[in-house]
């Protein structure tokens, strides 16, 4: 399986499935139909699916490994859990994600860190598996990094559908002593740590990392697509603030700009690594050419 080096770093992306199943003005729900006239020609085929129109999206993780620890950033949907409204997440047996992770030579028990870029049920599905109808960490060796305030949201709803996922693929880990609970400036040690990047949820972080002088982000759900960088006001639909969640958008992508910055999409189409830079006095996402 290939991977994208980043100086003594590996970065692989775990892909779980890709779909284009995301109606466009239902994803970004201010948008209408002449909006996006002018990005068709530059997002079809792989950003937008050249007969429906729908936007392409993947769920997948990264997988980290740096001289020292394994780690995977986000878990994506997972298998076996029940989501009754949501045919593509519903009791799936894929087995993608962990049959992903042995191709590139990992096994659930090497995997040291967990991080979770925010709590959305797409972001968590992993972190268990079912064992004798029960909800197990997914990775018994591993220390579970979630941020405290973000848990805290999300122990505040109510227990319904919405939060199914929090119960079957958040508490289980907080349950058998494997999360570590950080606030949003948390460093695991000089090449891995959080960036604030709030809006999409209340404490959703990005992932840093750098090493000998390379330096890559992986976004989490702060942008979901490359056509935000054109449009960072443009708004996603579970968005839980999203006045905040373009202030963060617009400051990353000002951020990153022409930086020598690797920017890792987390659901992006592939390749989804690349840079941000400006073009005819916007941002623009150039994807990089390997990594596929
Ligand atoms: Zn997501």
């Amino acid at each position: 399986m290939l991977h994208h080096q980043l100086g003594d770093m590996q970065i692989n992306r775990i892909i779980e499935y890709t779909s284009s199943e995301y109606v466009r003005t239902s994803f970004f729900p201010e948008t209408t139909a002449e909006d996006w006239v002018q990005h068709e020609t530059w997002m079809k085929p792989h950003a937008m699916d050249a007969a429906t129109g729908n936007i392409t999206l993947i769920m997948q993780a990264y997988l980290v490994r740096t001289r020292h620890h394994n780690i995977i950033v986000d878990t994506c949907v997972g298998d076996h859990k029940p989501r009754p409204s949501r045919a593509n997440w519903h009791m799936q047996s894929r087995g993608t994600v962990p049959a992903n992770l042995a191709a590139a030579g990992i096994s659930p028990e090497q995997i040291d860190y967990v991080f979770c870029t925010h709590m959305h049920v797409d972001h968590v599905g992993w972190n268990t598996r079912l064992q004798d109808g029960r909800w197990v960490p997914m990775f018994p060796n591993a220390k579970y990094i979630f941020s405290k305030k973000e848990l805290q949201f999300w122990e505040a709803l109510p227990r319904d559908e919405k939060t199914a996922h929090f119960v079957d693929s958040v508490l289980p880990i907080v349950e058998a002593g494997q999360a570590v609970l950080v606030t949003n400036d948390y460093a695991l040690d000089d090449e891995v740590w959080l960036e604030p990047t709030p809006g999409h949820t209340p404490d959703h972080v990005s992932v840093r990392l750098a090493s000998n002088g390379a330096q890559a982000v992986i976004t989490g759900d702060m942008i979901h697509n490359p056509v935000q960088c054109l449009q960072p006001e443009w708004v996603m639909r579970a968005d839980t603030d999203p006045a905040q969640a373009c202030r963060t958008r617009r400051a990353f992508l000002e951020r990153y700009c022409d930086m020598d910055v690797l920017v890792c999409g987390s659901h992006f189409p592939a390749p989804s690594m690349g840079h941000i830079v400006a073009r005819d006095k916007a941002f623009w996402f150039e994807f990089v050419s390997a990594a596929r």
